[in-house]
């Protein structure tokens, strides 16, 4: 694998693993074989589709989180991230709260999180999607999460 292979016809390999914070304190990010393959699963099933949907370039927030990565954010030990199953985005130009929409009514997902949004700040918070890996039983569960609580459904 490297980080020019294209897992779909707009996204690569290389933008799934990158961090800034990896970058930053050296932490090899890079996946082994079979979470490539989940990242592959979630570029097409999710970000691809968002892609065309929009027609707009984005680069995922954050995707991929190796353990020593995931430990250096302080993330939680059982995020899908550290599995290839989690994504977050932002698409310019988008409300986080009508991307996420988008998502629930198009896409097939395992969790939809509409993280930190403020009403009246389309651009605030991010949209964070998760899906199992080919195979495995989608949740299908929409939350809100604001103020440290998730609550369920998508809220503006
Ligand atoms: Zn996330």
């Amino acid at each position: 694998m490297h980080n020019n292979d294209k897992f779909s016809e707009h996204f690569c390999l290389g933008e799934l693993i990158r961090s800034a914070m990896a970058e930053r304190k050296h932490i090899d990010n890079t996946p082994p074989d079979e979470i490539a393959e989940n990242l592959k699963h979630l570029c097409r099933q999710v970000l691809e589709p968002i892609r065309q949907h929009y027609g707009k370039p984005f680069r995922p927030n954050s995707c991929y989180r190796s353990p020593e990565l995931n430990k250096a954010i302080g993330g939680s030990a059982t995020s899908q991230h550290c599995k290839g199953e989690a994504v977050d985005i932002e698409v310019p130009g988008v409300s986080n709260y009508d991307l996420a929409r988008w998502v629930e009514q198009n896409l097939e997902f395992d969790q939809l999180i509409l993280e930190c949004y403020r009403s009246g700040e389309p651009t605030s918070g991010w949209v964070h999607v998760s899906l199992k890996s080919p195979g495995k039983t989608n949740r299908k569960q929409a939350l809100t999460y604001s103020n440290r609580k998730y609550t369920p459904g998508l809220h503006p």
